[in-house]
């Protein structure tokens, strides 16, 4: 086992589904609620023991009630030392991340400008120190309806307008999938892929097929959040295949929130791999599910029955599906391969 876990950590890699705040470790948050003097009640030790998670539902809870430990401006560089430290730990080199205004913008202590010109020039600053390059995605979030997608949307428009940076890449669609179909998003996301941003939503993970056909068509999503529920529709799984369009699979985070994968031994991933869909492999929110990307490499080897060969195979599929530019991609994979001595 040593030896497969070696391997995993000495690969570098890329990771394209993660939620920034997700990577906030129970030191930082303890700092922000000393202080910001919150209370350290029943509700508070509930909705930090993220070992009862037991559905996206109650995921999303926690993941709010964190977010509002962050009260001024600055307390946005614990979220990036977090990521930059997790990524660390992983070997990974270069992240595509979802930052998520709404709750922050909701409690109306810090403006969008405040959160992204912090996060910019926090990952700028690491990114001179550690050589990790943390690009992001504004997540729109489909929690707050349609309304609040379309404010942020404008708010990173505006910020892009007065800020423009290479560290911001687009929108992503987050948040309750039940109750809020990708087709209510249809006019947010048309305006801004006009806008030249990209696009990504979250799809297939509490709902069926029908939503990552929403997300792939009407909103036009680039990449799709897990879409574990594509294994229910073979019309679908080649619909992907042939569009090479990737799939964000979150292993732990797809058994923990229970919908389309009851175990990990019977995780999708396995067939949408053999039957040549685009699959990467990302945590969603470690601190929350308690896993590592390093981790989630070693229990798809192990549990799912991925070879070397293919664990390769996927970290190579992660790189191809970030948005770097050809020539960008070129020249990582060059370095992996040399790292790995395969070059
Ligand atoms: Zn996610």
């Amino acid at each position: 086992m040593g030896g497969l876990q070696q391997y995993i950590a000495s690969l570098p890699k890329t990771e394209i589904h993660l939620h920034i705040e997700a990577c906030v470790g129970s030191k930082s948050y303890h700092e922000l609620m000393d202080k910001h003097e919150i209370p350290h009640d029943e509700k508070t030790m509930a909705l930090t023991d993220f070992s009862k998670i037991g559905s996206l539902t109650s995921m999303i809870e926690s993941f709010f009630f964190v977010q509002s430990f962050f009260r001024e401006p600055e307390d946005f560089l614990h979220v990036v030392k977090d990521v930059i430290a997790y990524a660390e730990r992983n070997n990974i080199y270069y992240i595509e991340a979802f930052a998520s205004p709404s709750m922050v913008l909701n409690r109306g202590l810090i403006s969008f400008e405040e959160m992204f010109s912090t996060l910019v020039s926090g990952f700028d600053e690491a990114e001179k120190s550690t050589g990790i390059d943390v690009r992001l995605l504004v997540d729109v979030s489909r929690s707050f309806g349609k309304q609040n997608a379309m404010t942020n949307l404008e708010h990173t428009l505006g910020f892009l307008k007065t800020h423009p940076s290479r560290r911001i890449l687009g929108i992503g669609l987050g948040g309750q999938e039940i109750g809020h179909p990708c087709r209510e998003y249809n006019e947010v996301f048309a305006r801004a892929r006009k806008a030249g941003l990209h696009v990504v939503a979250h799809a297939g993970e509490e709902v069926g097929p029908e939503s990552i056909w929403e997300a792939i068509d009407l909103l036009k999503a680039e990449r799709v959040g897990h879409g574990t529920s594509a294994i229910q529709d073979e019309k679908l799984m080649k619909r992907l295949a042939k569009g090479r369009i990737p799939l964000e699979i979150c292993p732990t985070s797809n058994v923990i929130t229970r919908k389309y994968v009851p175990e990990l031994a019977k995780h999708p991933i396995r067939r949408f791999f053999d039957e040549g869909l685009m699959v990467t492999v990302n945590t969603d929110d470690p601190v929350l599910f308690s896993v590592e990307l390093n981790e989630e490499y070693e229990r798809v080897a192990t549990q799912i029955g991925f070879s070397r060969d293919e664990i390769v195979t996927l970290v190579k599929n992660n790189l191809m599906s970030t948005f770097l530019s050809d020539s960008e991609k070129k020249a990582r994979w060059k370095q992996v391969q040399k790292a790995i001595g395969r070059a």
